[in-house]
């Protein structure tokens, strides 16, 4: 049994790690300031006795008697992490600088959840991890690109510097139960609205690409990458590598839940990537890890999750 902290744990992805890390009998600590997170989403954790839930700040330092800490507490959402931009920056930096130190004062292993973003607006297609990216350092999205670039570099430098255990996953879009249903991401907006007979929203011509990764797949890549031997530390992509615009996804939406929705069209907003596809032949060499899940089986599971939402709390 491992002792395991969790930021973010009351999150999408962070909810779904909690569950599994619980299940594989380990003692986990989710660790979460409720920004965009839900108790919701580990309420039924908490019967287990091996579960802590810790209210706090990751800008604030933590101590805590820990083996693997696994730092995913940042607003993941285009429209959340703009809400406070400059919150979302000390959510990156000073979070990835209190949880490095916690990791190198008690000897943890630590996994950062960093993200395809840094690839900014991509001109290699699909991304392999050798590219640096094409980010607009002033744009609506860099306090969350930035963010999320600088704290790959502190995850370097106390692995250079002082030898911290370190990981680093680069997550593209993953998507399944325990979403937000206000998260204002595009699979979550398109299935609510879809099930409330709303218009669906395309920002722009709805030709830009996305690549869709169910959250299971996502979390059996994570628990492979922190089990590596300590010589492979990343950054290394995480994501499913079937690519379609987002006028498919659209009209699979509203093909999968009958619904009599309309498509509209709104403006795009600035520094929108126009496509994402990550090569993952690194995760398949060193972790024997590819997603399993394809988008359609994907979506049943996470269009059910919020179909029975809306019938528990129809004002949702
Ligand atoms: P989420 O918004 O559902 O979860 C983030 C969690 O972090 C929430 O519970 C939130 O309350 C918590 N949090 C935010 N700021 C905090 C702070 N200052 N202190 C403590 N807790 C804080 O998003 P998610 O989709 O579950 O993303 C989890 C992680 O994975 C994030 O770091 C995100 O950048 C990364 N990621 C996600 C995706 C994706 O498609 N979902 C893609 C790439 C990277
Ligand atoms: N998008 C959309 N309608 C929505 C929400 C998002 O067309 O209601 C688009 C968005 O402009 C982007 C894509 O879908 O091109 C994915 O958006 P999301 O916010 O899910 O993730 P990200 O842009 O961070 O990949």
């Amino acid at each position: 049994m491992k002792r395991i902290l969790v930021t973010g744990g009351a999150g999408f992805i962070g909810s779904h790690l909690c569950k599994r890390l619980l299940d594989e009998g380990n003692e986990v600590i989710s660790l979460d300031n409720y920004f965009t997170g839900q108790k919701r989403n580990i309420v039924s954790l908490m019967d287990n006795p091996y579960f802590e839930v810790v209210r706090h700040d990751v800008t604030s330092p933590y101590f805590v008697e820990v083996d693997q800490i696994y730092n995913l507490a940042c607003p993941a959402s285009p429209i959340h992490y703009q809400y406070n931009p400059i919150k979302t920056v000390k959510t990156s930096v000073m979070g990835a600088i209190n949880m490095l130190g916690l990791a190198k004062r008690v000897r943890a292993k630590i996994l950062q959840a960093s993200t395809s973003e840094v690839y900014g607006d991509p001109q290699v297609h699909p991304q392999t991890e050798g590219y640096w990216g094409h980010v607009n350092p002033i744009g609506l999205r860099s306090c969350y690109d930035e963010g999320k670039r600088v704290s790959e570099t502190l995850f370097m430098n106390y692995h250079h510097q002082n030898n911290v255990k370190i990981k680093i996953i680069r997550i593209f879009n993953t998507y399944g139960p325990n979403m937000h249903p206000h998260d204002g991401r595009v699979v979550s907006n398109f299935i609510m609205q879809a099930l409330r007979g709303q218009d669906i929203t395309i920002y722009g011509d709805g030709l830009q690409t996305r690549s869709f990764q169910y959250v299971d797949d996502l979390v059996e890549g994570m628990l492979k990458m922190m089990a590596t031997g300590d010589d492979f530390i990343g950054p290394v992509n995480t994501g499913n590598p079937d690519e379609f615009t987002i006028l498919e996804l659209a009209e699979k939406v509203i093909d999968m839940t009958g619904s009599k929705s309309k498509i509209i069209y709104q403006p795009l907003p600035s520094d929108d990537p126009m496509q994402r596809k990550p090569d993952i032949s690194l995760a398949k060499e060193k972790l024997n890890w590819e997603p399993k899940i394809p988008l359609e089986q994907g979506l049943v599971k996470t269009i059910d999750y919020f179909e029975k939402l809306i019938r528990e709390d129809k004002d949702i």
